[in-house]
């Protein structure tokens, strides 16, 4: 399913009947000083709670075999979160310790909710102790409370070809683009979907934006139908590239490599290019090692 049929499945986010009465409890006044620190987004460098902001599990829809999108009430039902696109959230259940961070899916003029989509790991955690927090987080209850601790990013968005950076070398700088490509691996394709999702909501926003998005196989793909509804706004350009096809699939194939980069990045001497790289630390590593052979310089790329 794409996530805009989940979204069109959705009727309205105002609570279900059951919710009703738990809207009331919500605490207000803490978001609301959040809100107002935050007209339009908070500060790429962070905003921590001191007290998390309890977000309420509405439900759930099924996105590929193993991704589902989560969708959480915000304690305004009037108000989006206020994010910028780049930013994460970070969150906490309440039985548990250990806290994750996600790059919502629902656009940050989405009022009253927060749609996450989120890899469910399968393993069963009480052998190996992993995939805890995603099990927990599928097996929520309607109603049932999360705790949002933290929204930070190293990097935003403005919009317009606009991005602030923010780098320990240099703190925050400002960058311009007119190009800007993308490369994500699996579930960070949600990083790079804000910034499509942005440029697509504004029409004067000119920016060209090309994604390459790298996965195992063909049903891990995700947002597909959504990506390519959206490369026919004419701004944005989508190559998904997956190591094992199948004989369906039309796009590309195996790892990400110098052909890849030069069909679809920026030039390595175009000053208002820009590279966004996110995925598993050996992804961005051969990313850079290609980019850095292709003579691109660390102003043209950053790794979110
Ligand atoms: C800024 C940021 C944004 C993020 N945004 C998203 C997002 O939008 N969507 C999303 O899904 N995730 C996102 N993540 C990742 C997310 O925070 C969690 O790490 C993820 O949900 C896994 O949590 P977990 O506790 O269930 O798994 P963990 O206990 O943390 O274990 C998961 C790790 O174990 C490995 N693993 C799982 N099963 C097996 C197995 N059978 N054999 C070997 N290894 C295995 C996985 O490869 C993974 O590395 C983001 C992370 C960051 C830092």
């Amino acid at each position: 399913m794409s996530y805009l049929k989940y979204v069109l499945n959705k009727p309205s986010v105002a609570p279900c009947s059951s919710l009703k009465g738990i809207i009331q409890t919500l605490d207000k006044a803490q978001y609301k000083t959040f809100a107002q620190k935050n007209p339009l987004g908070v500060p790429v460098q962070g905003v921590k709670f001191t007290d998390p902001l309890k977000l309420i599990y509405m439900d759930k829809g099924n996105v590929s075999t193993e991704c589902n999108i989560f969708r959480f009430m915000l304690p305004e039902i009037n108000k989006p979160l206020g994010l910028r696109p780049g930013e994460y959230v970070t969150l906490k259940l309440s039985d548990l310790e250990d806290f994750r961070s996600y790059r919502p899916v629902s656009s940050i003029h989405d009022n009253g909710f927060l749609d996450l989509l989120v890899k469910v790991f399968s393993t069963d955690y009480s052998q190996r102790s992993i995939g805890e927090f995603t099990q927990r987080l599928d097996a929520l209850k309607e109603g049932d409370p999360v705790y949002l601790t933290e929204v930070a990013g190293s990097m935003c968005y403005e919009g317009r070809g606009k991005f602030s950076i923010c780098t320990e070398d240099e703190g925050m700088k400002e960058k311009i683009a007119k190009k800007v490509g993308l490369i994500s691996e699996g579930t960070s394709i949600t990083a790079m979907f804000q910034f499509l999702q942005a440029v697509e909501e504004d029409p004067v926003d000119l920016t060209a934006f090309s994604l390459v998005s790298l996965y195992g196989n063909p049903s891990d793909a995700l947002l597909e139908d959504d990506l390519l509804r959206m490369q026919e706004s004419g701004k944005i350009s989508y190559f998904p590239v997956v190591e094992s096809p199948d004989e369906m699939w039309t796009h590309g194939e195996g790892k990400i490599s110098e052909a890849l980069i030069e069909s679809f990045m920026p030039e390595p001497d175009d000053p208002e290019g820009l590279i966004l790289l996110s995925g598993s630390n050996q992804m961005t590593d051969d990313c850079i090692d290609i980019l850095e052979k292709l003579g691109y310089n660390k102003d043209q790329y950053q790794i979110l």
